[in-house]
C-alpha cells in the first residue's frame, strides 16, 4: 500500500503514520524526521535545512525531491510506504509524480487552527527514534521518556506558539492545494483530524479500505 497522509503541522500525520505502518507493516517515511536526524548528524543536508526549520519555513524542493527519491529507493519501500510531511508543495507533488509512484490513498487530515496551536505546546517527540507523545493525550508509560526505544522524549524547538503560527501560514499557503490536487485523482480521504487518537484511527483504517 503506498499511502500519503496530508495536514496542517500536529494534525496527527505521524502518530497515525506508527499505526497503520504497524498494522500494514510498510515503514513510513518522515520528511521532517529524516532531516531532523540529518541536524542531529550536522550532515551537509542538516545545515542547509536548519534555518527554514527553525524559522517555520519548507526547506527548498529540490532538497526534499532529493532525500525522498533517495528513500523510496530503498528495498523496504518496494511493497510500499506511507509519506508522511511529504509532498508539502505542488513541485513536491509533480515529482512524485514523475517517479511513476502509483498511490493508493491520499488520506487528509483536518484539525483547525486553533485545536492545532493548543496541541502542539504539549508534544514531545523522542530524540531518537521521532515517535510521538502528548503530555496530556499520548502519555508516555514512563514520563519523559520514549515508550518505543527508552530515550529522552523532547520538545521541539519549531513547535513555539509563534513558529507554528508561521507554519501554519506556510501550510495554507502552500500546502493544502494538494488537497484538490489529489482530489482529481480520486484517491483523496478526508478524516476529522478532532476526535481521539482512537477514534481517528478506525477512521483512518476504514478511509484505507474503502
Ligand atoms: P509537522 O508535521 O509538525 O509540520 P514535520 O516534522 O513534518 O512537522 O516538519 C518539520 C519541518 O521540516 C517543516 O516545518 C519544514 O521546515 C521541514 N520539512 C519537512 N518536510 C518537508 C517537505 N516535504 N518540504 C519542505 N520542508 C519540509
Ligand atoms: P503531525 O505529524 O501531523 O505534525 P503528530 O502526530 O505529531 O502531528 O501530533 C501532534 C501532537 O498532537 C502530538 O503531541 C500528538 O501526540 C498529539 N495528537 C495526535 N493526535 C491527536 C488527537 N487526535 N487528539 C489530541 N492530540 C493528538
Ligand atoms: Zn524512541
Amino acid at each position: 500500500m503506498k499511502l500519503i497522509l496530508l495536514g496542517a503541522p500536529g494534525a496527527g500525520k505521524g502518530t497515525q503514520a506508527e499505526f497503520i505502518s504497524e498494522k500494514y507493516n510498510i515503514p513510513m517515511v518522515s520528511t521532517g524526521n529524516m532531516i531532523r536526524e540529518a541536524l542531529k548528524n550536522e550532515t551537509e543536508l542538516g545545515l542547509k535545512a536548519k534555518s527554514f526549520m527553525d524559522a517555520g519555513q519548507l526547506v527548498p524542493d529540490e532538497v526534499v525531491i532529493g532525500i525522498i527519491k533517495e528513500r523510496l529507493d530503498n528495498e523496504d519501500c518496494k511493497n510500499g510506504f506511507i509519506l508522511d510531511g511529504f509532498p508539502r508543495t505542488i513541485p513536491q507533488a509533480e515529482a512524485l509524480d514523475k517517479m511513476g509512484i502509483e498511490l493508493d490513498k491520499v488520506v487528509d487530515f483536518e484539525v483547525p487552527d486553533e485545536a492545532i496551536i493548543a496541541r502542539m505546546s504539549g508534544r514531545r517527540v523522542c530524540g531518537a527514534c521521532g515517535s510521538s507523545y502528548h503530555t496530556q493525550f499520548k502519555r508516555p508509560e514512563k514520563d519523559g521518556v520514549c515508550d518505543k526505544c527508552g530515550a529522552e522524549l523532547v520538545q521541539r524547538k519549531d513547535d513555539h506558539p509563534d513558529t507554528v503560527k508561521e507554519r501554519l501560514r506556510v501550510y495554507h499557503e502552500q500546502t493544502e492545494p494538494l488537497k484538490d490536487y489529489y482530489a482529481k485523482t480520486g484517491k483523496l480521504r478526508i478524516v476529522d483530524g478532532q476526535n481521539d487518537i482512537a477514534a481517528i484511527t478506525k477512521a483512518t483504517f476504514a478511509a484505507l479500505e474503502d
